[in-house]
């Protein structure tokens, strides 16, 4: 399917520099898999939105919302003219998206033992499986670290901390670099700390996701090769260069 014409349903601030935006499901999208990204579309400013022509503009956004929804989900970094242009829509304003694509998919057959590295914005595709397996009742167990610069900079706090009640299957180590804060843990993610998190067996086995900006991309895939772990059971979505995270 090309490009459809979807209308905003909300388009909210969800941390100093994140945003969250629901659009009304397209025909398109009924279906994808968590951790599948779209082709987010907008057009020039003062042409007509209702004609699919105009989409000219595009950037790509991981589902954050669970497959299966009247509603697509994605959280935006502000970086650029496009995630600025974007943070400006109001509800009933229109948006191209056209999907899903990518492999960075959850499988709940095969993925028994995930864990999951996010930084910052990267936590979108891993908050859409991490709701998919508590709205199926799954019985994959997920362990995620995830990192920020500071506390109020945790995208989507409140919901990660609704699901961990909700699915006692899934287990957060939340790290921040900048900022020391009661309860969350100090310092990036290395090797010594998801040694001494993760329970022996689970580093040998599990399947490991890593999702965020280029350069957290490439630290974390060095640590997990250096430290032994298959190439094979390594999963990776690199969002590119994003503003540091
Ligand atoms: C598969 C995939 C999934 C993704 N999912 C998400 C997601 O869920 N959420 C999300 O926030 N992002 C996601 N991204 C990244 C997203 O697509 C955009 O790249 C990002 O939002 C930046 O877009 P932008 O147009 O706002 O910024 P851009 O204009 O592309 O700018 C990007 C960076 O370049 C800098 N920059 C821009 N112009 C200049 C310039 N002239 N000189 C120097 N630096 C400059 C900006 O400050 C910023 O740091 C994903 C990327 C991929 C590949």
């Amino acid at each position: 399917m090309g490009i459809e014409i979807s209308e905003i349903i909300s388009n909210e601030q969800n941390t100093p520099s994140v945003w969250v935006m629901r659009i009304k499901t397209p025909p398109g999208l009924k279906t994808f898999k968590a951790g599948q990204f779209g082709n987010f579309y907008l057009c020039p400013e003062g042409s007509d939105a209702s004609n699919v022509a105009n989409y000219i503009y595009a950037r790509p956004f991981s589902f954050a919302s669970a497959p299966d929804n009247e509603y697509i989900e994605i959280g935006y970094k502000i970086a650029g003219a496009f995630t600025q242009k974007l943070k400006t829509l109001k509800p009933n304003d229109k948006v191209g998206v056209k999907g899903p694509y990518g492999v960075f998919t959850f499988d709940a057959d095969k993925d028994k033992d995930v864990v999951m590295l996010a930084a910052g914005i990267g936590i979108a595709p891993f908050l859409s499986a991490l709701r998919y397996a508590t709205e199926k009742g799954l019985a994959n167990y997920f362990t995620l670290f995830y990192s920020n610069k500071t506390k109020d900079e945790i995208i989507y706090y409140k919901d990660m901390e609704k699901l961990k009640t909700e699915n006692p299957n899934i287990k957060i180590f939340y790290t921040l670099t900048q900022e020391d804060a009661a309860g969350l843990d100090h310092g990036r993610i290395n090797l010594e700390y998801l040694q001494a998190s993760l329970v022996r067996g689970q580093f040998a086995d599990s399947i490991f996701y890593i999702c965020g900006g280029h350069d957290f991309i490439g630290a974390m895939t060095t640590m997990l090769l250096a430290a032994g772990v298959d190439a094979k059971r390594i999963k990776k979505e690199d969002f590119g260069k994003l503003p540091d995270s």
